[in-house]
């Protein structure tokens, strides 16, 4: 017994803002999505992996670039207060993935595919579409330097979107070329920026030198006329990088995937070359960016491992539910099969074994929990019953009991009709329970 005079109250605490509970029945989504992911990755060959949430700050800074909004505000940073190591929540997986396939050799014995789930963690202003602690889903194709891994990646991202019936889904491409010729599209970046220096906002002129092609990201409406007007990567590509482009849309174009090219889509981090791609709708407001991906062939070395091309897209999990939602989705609630009533918690013993035994044999069944004094009513057991969206009750009245029987009542077809069942032959009977649909 809790005596209440031991209860004080305290302060009611609250989730960090622009982090969420993902709440049953909400979660059932949630999970419905992740294993049609996992099939189709499975599918594709892609192999799971898991990394550590925190990672050494160093990771991000070289990794995604100084001057990115991700490591100038975003992060979640610290120092450890035992050994004063910097650490940074994640905010994407990117980099630790390709940490991990450095620590672990993995490419030792060729490329690996590999695919991720899992929170992220940026600092930014909550809204919808956008939270602090947020999830993607990312796959990975690492080793792999030619254009048909970049398609690979491309059309498993579009399968996915029509397994789950998305529509309203638009891929855009384009090219960040290679570092040789991004030198020189950079200058021509700088030049162009320098003559419209009254329209750019403070944090555009403070990258203007640092990170020019930073500025083309950028969001502040005033600066989108300057932006249409730049100097276009796509120009200055040479004719390995223009193949590379024209691969990925030859297979795009055989599989009927539809793209357009975005010459001014250039992703928010400093890790990519050639290929990049986002799929966006329209139906989400301005956070409309479901997936995004490109090639990313100098990272590795970036973070000290031998030079390896590489390839991959995040998805952002919230914002494909949310589209999923605005369509019209149903929530994906698999209903339970059975409802144990227990008139007596004196029976609870041999009920307990015979649930377990149906659970065995694959039958979703939720038991009736009393408390302290006792299980409560009949009635009050049935209501619970009913509420439980259970197909069948199964009544362990004392009657039933002492003839080693249970009373099946069915609570949905067929309302109110009854079998008895042998309590010590579940294993024969749980089949009857469970639904076929
Ligand atoms: P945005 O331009 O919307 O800020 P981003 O370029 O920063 O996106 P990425 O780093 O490419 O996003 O992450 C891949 C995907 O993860 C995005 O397309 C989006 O769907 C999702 N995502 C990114 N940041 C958030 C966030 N704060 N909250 C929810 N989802 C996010
Ligand atoms: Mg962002």
């Amino acid at each position: 017994m809790v005596e209440k005079s031991a209860v004080r109250r305290v302060e009611k605490l609250s989730a960090v803002k622009g982090m969420n509970d993902i709440l049953p029945p909400e979660s059932a989504r949630w999970e419905a999505l992740e294993g049609i992911v996992r099939a189709l990755m499975r599918r594709y060959a892609y192999e799971n992996i898991r990394t550590p949430i925190l990672e050494p700050t160093a990771l991000f800074v070289r990794g995604l670039g100084e001057v990115t909004d991700i490591v100038e505000k975003e992060m979640y940073s610290f120092e450890d207060r035992l050994n004063g190591e910097a650490l940074t929540l994640r905010p994407e997986s990117t980099a630790g993935v390709v940490r991990a396939v450095v620590e672990h050799s993995l490419l030792y014995n060729g490329g690996k595919r590999l695919y991720y789930m899992g929170p992220m963690f940026r600092h930014e202003r909550p809204q919808r579409g956008r939270y602090r602690q947020f999830h993607q889903i990312g796959a990975e194709a690492l080793g792999f330097g030619g254009a048909e891994v970049d398609a690979e990646l491309i059309l498993m991202a579009h399968a996915l979107w029509q397994e789950l019936g998305l529509t309203d889904v638009a891929l855009q491409l384009n090219s960040l070329g290679q570092p040789g010729e991004r030198s020189l599209h950079r200058a021509a970046l700088i030049a162009h920026f320098e003559q419209h220096v009254d329209v750019l906002d403070e944090e555009a002129k403070r990258r203007l030198h640092l990170n020019p092609l930073r500025l083309l990201d950028s969001k502040n409406p005033q600066m989108q006329g300057v932006i249409e007007a730049a100097p276009k990567l796509l120009d200055f590509l040479g004719d390995a990088s223009k193949a590379h482009l024209e691969r990925v849309t030859s297979i795009l174009d055989a599989n009927g995937v539809a793209y357009s090219i975005n010459p001014r889509l250039v992703r928010g981090m400093d890790y990519y070359n050639l290929t990049v791609f986002e799929f966006v709708t329209t139906r989400l407001g301005s956070q409309g960016t479901i997936c995004a991906g490109g090639r990313y062939d100098y990272l590795t070395e970036q973070i000290g491992g031998k030079p390896a091309p590489a390839v991959g897209w995040a998805m952002g999990v919230e914002r494909v539910l949310e589209l999923l939602k605005e369509q019209g989705a149903p929530a994906d609630i698999a209903p339970i099969d059975a409802y144990a009533i227990v008139p007596d918690a004196d029976a609870l013993p041999k009920v307990m074994a015979c649930l377990q035994v149906l659970r065995t044999q694959g039958v979703t069944v939720q038991m009736h929990a009393g408390t302290v004094d006792g299980m409560g009513s009949i009635k009050s057991q049935f209501k619970r019953a009913d509420g439980s969206g259970a197909r069948f009750a199964l009544i362990f009245g004392a009657d039933e009991l002492a003839q080693g029987a249970v009373t099946v009542k069915s609570l949905r077809d067929g309302v109110g009709e009854q079998v008895t069942q042998v309590l010590d032959q579940a294993a024969q009977w749980a089949k009857s329970l469970q639904s076929t649909a």
